[in-house]
């Protein structure tokens, strides 16, 4: 994800991303760390206050073996439900286009070589192998 993308979720949902520079991945998952950030702070919005919701402060987005990981605090039941939906949406979503993709890795030796989610497309120019 470049700065401007990220300036502009920084923005969008400063209560969510207060600190700078905590998303680390690539621009095809964009679209659906926005529309995560959006139905959070939907529901954030409309419940704060009236349940045992606490306001949640998103700490780290990075890619793990090839997939989106996301750590945050606060939020409840719900919040949870949605960060983990975003999650097995990013093992079918090319990290770098948002087509759908898998998970491929860059070399044979697949249990010690990086991991990518990749679509056909990306994971033929980066020449990247499949694992299956
Ligand atoms: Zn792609």
């Amino acid at each position: 994800m470049n700065n401007e993308q990220y300036y502009e979720l920084h923005k969008k949902y400063s209560e969510l991303l207060p600190e700078e520079n905590i998303i680390d991945c690539g621009k095809g998952l964009y679209e659906i760390i926005d529309e995560m950030l959006a139905a959070i702070k939907i529901y954030q919005d409309a419940n704060l206050g009236t349940s045992s919701l606490i306001p949640t402060v998103f700490n780290l987005l990075e890619i793990k073996y090839g997939c989106l990981s996301i750590t945050y605090s606060g939020g409840d039941d719900i919040v949870r439900r949605i960060v983990d939906f975003t999650e097995k949406i990013s093992y079918k979503t090319c990290e770098i286009c948002g087509k759908i993709g898998e998970l491929y890795c860059s070399s044979k030796w697949m249990k010690w070589s990086d991991k990518k989610t990749l679509c056909n497309e990306h994971a033929a120019r980066m020449l990247y192998y499949t694992l299956t």
